[in-house]
């Protein structure tokens, strides 16, 4: 589950409706007199939703500096814990300076942030204020009237969304094996690859100790990981066979061998590099959302070594920018070189397409890249972000929500791709962005 902050000055109605998301029980706790106020947590619920609720204190009115000194202590430590705050401010009343400082601290909080304008029973009218904060359009409730809580479930809901599947993908990611595919166009040395790979031809000859019969898989043990090596009938038939190139891979067997794998070896050729086949492989692999690694094969009879691999790097960036900055290793499969670096780089791949990022540490670098780069005005009206989750890993994908987003250009898309592709060292991994929310 999932756990949610309500934040805000004195009076804006928050412990109303944390008594309403946690219901009748705990709101008699509140109405005894002498509670302390500094903070109160309980499981709630809103619609199908369930989570727990932080009631964080209120700020009275004040000079400025005690008042940021208490918010620290109280509200700040209810705001690390949550994934996300509930900002609410009184909408009869409109913005005030202690709105204001509750919202700085919430910005420097970098926790995903929903605008609560409360009180909205009768007329909304302070809007514009609440824009400036920097949350968004605000969501308008009654917390006292029940009015506008379907508008607050649907803004939680990818929350509930992504605890579920952190919680799913905890469970089954624990211990599997890695599924590993070489793939790549005929003649680039695949089977060779996979030859090396294994360690020793006997392993593919002999009465196949390790090898599953019949099984599309080999399965041996590698840096202390349990490997499950895509097996196509083509390439094991040529590995018996070394040297005999009959047997092609055709795009079914390759897709085949995508489908299966978590990541995937693409092997090129070092001397005919990213032709048009190699890029509609890369590309498949992409679209399949897999953890790629390149391997630069024939490594060994390249005349001009010097810069190669930079020279690889400019034409993936150039053909396919998705799959920017994937490993890449030289290899040869008739010398060996490289071989040892293959399964290191698989195994980094592996654990970018893995990744989860948490949704602060999410929402502290989505607060930077828009401050370094704002997004722009389309036809007028600004495009507002408001945050960022991470539903899914496998391949990592993030939601970000805000208003107008369909609008972003695809290169400030590309920006927030590639930020954050490098903040969180996710070479290898293709990332999804999906645009959520806003009317
Ligand atoms: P596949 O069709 O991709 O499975 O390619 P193979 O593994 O059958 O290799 C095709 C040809 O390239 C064979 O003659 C291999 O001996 C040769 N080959 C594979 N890897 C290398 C390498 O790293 N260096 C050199 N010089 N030749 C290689």
């Amino acid at each position: 589950t999932f756990t949610v902050a309500i934040v805000g000055r004195a009076n804006v109605g928050k412990s109303t409706l944390f008594n309403k998301l946690v219901g009748r029980r705990l709101a008699l706790v509140h109405d005894t007199p002498g509670v302390t106020r500094d903070r109160r947590e309980a499981p709630g619920s809103l619609g199908q939703l369930s989570f727990t609720v932080i009631d964080t204190a209120g700020i009275e009115s004040g000079d400025k500096e005690s008042l940021q000194a208490r918010m620290a202590q109280q509200t700040m430590a209810g705001v690390e814990d949550a994934d996300v705050c509930l900002f609410m401010f009184d909408a009869r009343e409109g913005v005030v300076t202690a709105d204001e400082i509750v919202a700085q601290l919430l910005r420097k909080a970098g926790k995903p942030v929903i605008a609560v304008a409360n009180k909205c029973e009768a007329r909304f009218n302070q809007g514009g204020e609440a824009w400036a904060l920097g949350f968004g359009e605000p969501i308008q409730i009654s917390a006292e009237h029940n009015i506008g809580f379907a508008d607050l479930i649907e803004a939680l809901a990818p929350f509930a969304e992504k605890s579920e599947s952190d919680e799913a993908a905890e469970e089954d990611e624990s211990n599997k094996p890695l599924r590993l595919a070489i793939v790549g166009r005929p003649n680039v040395g695949k089977s060779s690859l996979f030859n090396c790979l294994l360690g020793s031809e006997r392993a593919l000859t002999g009465p196949e100790a390790g090898i599953t019969r019949d099984a599309i898989a080999v399965r041996w043990e590698a840096e202390g990981r349990e490997i499950l090596l895509h097996d196509t009938a083509g390439l094991r038939r040529k590995a018996r066979v070394a040297g005999n190139t009959l047997e092609e891979m055709s795009v079914g067997s390759t897709l085949e061998a995508v489908q299966f794998a978590d990541c995937v070896v693409v092997v090129i050729d070092a001397l005919q590099a990213f032709e048009k086949q190699d890029l509609t492989i890369a590309d498949l692999i992409e679209r399949e959302g897999r953890a790629v690694v390149f391997a630069i094969n024939k490594y060994d009879i390249v005349p001009n070594r010097a810069g190669l691999i930079s020279k690889m790097r400019e034409k993936l960036d150039q053909s396919l920018p998705q799959l920017a900055g994937a490993p890449m290793i030289a290899t040869s499969a008739t010398t060996g070189e490289g071989i040892d670096r293959l399964l290191p780089a698989v195994l980094a791949a592996d654990k970018a397409w893995n990744t989860r990022v948490p949704t602060a540490t999410l929402n502290r670098f989505l607060e930077q890249a828009l401050q370094r780069h704002a997004p722009p005005a389309i036809s007028g009206r600004r495009v507002k972000i408001r945050y960022m989750t991470q539903p899914k890993s496998r391949p990592p994908t993030f939601a970000l929500f805000g208003n107008q987003l369909k609008a972003l250009p695809d290169s400030y898309i590309r920006y927030l791709t590639n930020g954050l592709r490098e903040t969180f060292h996710l070479e290898g991994a293709p990332l999804r962005l999906l645009l959520r929310g806003g009317k």
